[in-house]
């Protein structure tokens, strides 16, 4: 029962640090109109409301390598 308990302690830990390590590379959203500058956490926020073209999703330092910031609107928590 003990062993047990600490294999699903060391199972959830290794998802925490995991998850953590992975952060930095969370999906994000951005639209590929020209007149874009930011990247979104969700597809569904309003700042993608206005976008004509079409949303890609992509991990966040690569929306950052394209000069995106965070969106002030789906950024804020
Ligand atoms: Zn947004």
């Amino acid at each position: 029962m003990r062993m047990k308990y600490l294999k699903t302690t060391i199972g959830l830990m290794l998802l925490l640090l995991t998850s953590f390590t992975n952060a930095p590379e969370r999906t994000v959203y951005i639209c590929n109109g020209p007149q874009s500058v930011a990247y979104h956490l969700t597809s569904k926020c309003r700042g993608l409301d206005r976008c004509s073209t079409e949303i890609q999703a992509l991990t966040e330092s690569q929306a950052i390598n394209k000069g995106r910031r965070l969106c002030k609107i789906c950024g804020k928590h």
